[in-house]
């Protein structure tokens, strides 16, 4: 904390200060966290528009500390990327999932988990490769039941973006989907999504949000779901939170919305 000229304390400081101290101690206690499986997973529904079914549920990572309080994975992940503890934080989530996925298989035979993944997982060729067909086999689940979302942001910095895409085409080849997830926050383009191995893209919640207020976001997202049709693509949007957003989206011709008005996310138990 910083005296001002004044002798006033910076309220700024203050802040950045508590900010510093939060972020150390979710630095240090993460591992111990991970370890005793205090970390949860939550499901949330994504529905299908033609057969009015949910067929996806996408894992959320969560955490609750008695003395930090909710821990929000937009937290979480930035730290966990920075300490090292993203690889073990993703293969966790992936395995909660494979779990699921195979118990759910006698009363859902038809149902896949679509789980978050951070580019420093795929940073280290075949390492996610690896990670996965190990977690697969412990668990009996088969790929198809599992689907990996990359965010568009992410896939376009890497520096080793044609190591990423092989690997991405290798884990296609077994089974697992891609989606590109935030799509419309990023700057894909039309030849670099030519490239990609994804068979689904996901509009950002940001879109939908002012998609029934504002007129140019109603453009912006229709000719976001052209695009992604024309490339022949499965699209979703999710922050879904009303009927208005859901009916203009359905008659866009969105293939699945998520969000609140969907469903929110929940317990494994209570799917
Ligand atoms: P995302 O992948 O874009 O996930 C959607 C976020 O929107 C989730 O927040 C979800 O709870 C929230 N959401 C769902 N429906 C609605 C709605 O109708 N309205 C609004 N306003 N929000 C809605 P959450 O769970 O806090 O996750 C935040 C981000 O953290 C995720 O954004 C994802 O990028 C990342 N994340 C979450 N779990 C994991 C994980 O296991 N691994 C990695 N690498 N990232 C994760
Ligand atoms: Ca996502
Ligand atoms: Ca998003
Ligand atoms: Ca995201």
């Amino acid at each position: 904390i910083r005296e001002q000229g004044g002798g006033r304390i910076s309220s700024l400081s203050v802040e950045s200060h508590k900010d510093l101290n939060r972020r150390s101690i979710i630095d240090k206690k993460m591992l111990t966290a991970l370890d005793h499986r205090n970390l949860q997973v939550v499901y949330q529904p994504q529905l299908d528009i033609a057969t009015g079914k949910v067929h996806v549920y996408e894992a959320l990572v969560r955490w609750e500390d008695e003395e930090l309080g909710q821990i929000s994975p937009d937290e979480l992940i930035p730290i966990a990327e920075e300490n090292g503890l993203i690889h073990a934080i993703g293969a966790y989530v992936i395995e909660e999932a494979a779990n699921l996925a195979v118990k759910l298989t006698t009363e859902k035979p038809d149902i896949s988990i679509s789980v978050n993944t951070s580019v420093r997982e795929f940073s280290n060729s075949s390492q996610m490769r690896e990670k996965l067909s190990t977690i697969l086999e412990q668990t009996m689940c088969p790929p198809e039941k599992i689907q990996l979302e990359i965010t568009e942001k992410f896939a376009f910095q890497a520096e080793q973006e044609k190591a990423i895409v092989n690997e991405m085409k290798a884990l296609q080849e077994t089974g697992i989907q891609f989606i590109l997830d935030d799509f419309g926050t990023g700057y894909a383009s039309f030849r670099y999504m030519q490239n990609l191995p994804i068979s689904k893209v996901k509009i950002d919640k940001i879109f939908i949000q002012s998609l029934t207020t504002m007129p140019k976001t109603r453009q912006l997202v229709e000719g976001m779901i052209l695009f992604g049709k024309s490339m022949g693509l499965y699209v979703i949007a999710e922050g879904v939170e009303t009927e208005e957003q859901f009916e203009t989206l359905k008659e866009m011709g969105v293939d699945a919305v998520q969000g609140y008005y969907i469903g929110v996310p929940m317990k494994e138990t209570d799917i």
